[in-house]
């Protein structure tokens, strides 16, 4: 399909579960909700004729409502949740780093992209140790989802249907990563694109610039800023750094926007002072940057802590799921500053400040990188030369 022109690893092929998720929305049995990646706020209205750049967040909502999802919740909410796994991997290693151990893996490379998960795995083995094992935010939700949200619910694994919204072709195949699945079920069940989404709305004459804007649900709906950056490149390691400094050096952040690490430029590199601790980042969007900023790593001319690295040019705003930009990097520019004025609106813009994060630690997972944490949210990476 359109997929091999625009979707960064070739092999992947896009396929179509629009189907299975309207027939899944026609089954009574069936208790079916939705989560929303952050890149899909800011392009989704393109397709509907509005400006580049247009965030129809609330209309997103109201859509995905008028569908007949039974939730519509956010993958926003799950990446606040990687972001506590993710920065705590890193002060783990940090701090292992800093006491002298010699076989602590540094820079910790960020593992919410499967596209690029899929590249090292195949290109980089012998890197495969270095990412966090963090799983993705789709991941992450799904996992969540199907375990202490059907509990509160008193929903049947089996029962709970779980869709994703997608900028992303890549998605769909990690969906169905063996990983991800308990006794065959899948976390997520069915991820569709920005664009599927798209169709499906014309498809049930949903006239969506006349939507009125609605509020995602609780408890997987709350979000703060730091979750919807990650919808841009850059955005998910300024997201991990907001944390990361605060638990590190327990001092509130001087200043939460971090223009040092946002741009376009493919390769970027900044320094960020934890209290007299500078922790130099590099950030790679496209994989030909990745695999340039690879070489580097093996080289050892690098002395990175954290690397950040999305597929996408300009990272999920740009994905292979979203309206067509035909390379544009207007739309791109535009996109992303839609991201960042999401954030800038947010109340909270710190993930270990959401309050329905921090009540699923109390409730279920205990802290981050505990035992139930581990076998919930994290996962493994195989050589697959
Ligand atoms: Fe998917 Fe591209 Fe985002 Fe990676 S950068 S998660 S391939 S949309």
């Amino acid at each position: 399909g359109q997929c091999v022109a625009v979707c960064p690893t070739g092999a992947l092929t896009e396929v179509n579960q629009t189907n299975n998720v309207v027939r899944a929305l026609s089954d009574p049995a069936k208790t079916v909700i939705v989560q929303t990646a952050p890149a899909v706020r800011a392009a989704l209205g393109e397709e509907f004729g509005m400006e580049p750049g247009t965030l129809v967040t609330g209309k997103l909502v109201s859509a995905l409502r008028s569908l007949g999802f039974d939730k519509v919740f956010d993958t926003d909410f799950a990446a606040d949740l990687t972001i506590m796994e993710e920065g705590t991997e890193l002060l783990n290693r940090l701090t292992k780093f800093l006491e002298g151990d010699k076989d602590v893996q540094l820079p910790i490379l960020t593992s919410c992209c499967p596209a690029w998960v899929k590249f090292f795995e195949h290109q980089f083995p012998q890197l495969k140790d270095i990412p966090s094992t963090a799983r993705s935010p789709q991941q992450m939700f799904g996992s969540i989802a199907k375990t202490y949200f059907a509990e509160k619910m008193g929903i049947k694994r089996e029962d709970l249907v779980v869709v994703s919204i997608m900028p992303c072709v890549a998605k769909k195949y990690e969906c169905g990563r063996d990983e991800f699945k308990v006794d065959g079920n899948p976390d997520v069940d069915y991820a569709l694109t920005t664009r599927e989404l798209a169709s499906l709305i014309k498809l049930a004459n949903i006239n969506f610039s006349r939507l009125s804007n609605e509020d995602f649900d609780q408890p997987l709906g709350e979000s703060t800023g730091a979750g919807v950056i990650f919808g841009t490149t850059g955005g998910v390691i300024e997201a991990a750094v907001r944390t990361a400094y605060e638990l590190y050096t327990k001092k509130p952040l001087p200043k939460i926007d971090f223009n040092e690490l946002r741009g376009m430029e493919g390769i970027r590199q900044a320094t960020i002072d934890f209290d007299g601790f500078p922790i130099n980042i590099g950030i790679a969007h496209g994989l030909g940057n990745a695999r340039e900023l690879l070489k580097r790593i093996e080289e050892g001319e690098s002395n990175f802590h954290a690397i950040e690295i999305m597929s996408c040019p300009g990272g999920c705003i740009g994905g292979g799921g979203q309206p067509y930009h035909h390379g544009n990097v207007d739309i791109l520019k535009k996109r992303q500053m839609a991201i960042y004025q999401e954030d800038g609106n947010k109340k909270i813009r710190k993930s270990h400040e959401n309050p329905y994060i921090i009540q699923l630690y109390e409730e279920f997972l205990g802290k981050p990188m505990s035992e139930k944490a581990h076998q919930l949210l994290h996962t493994e990476y195989f050589d697959r030369t």
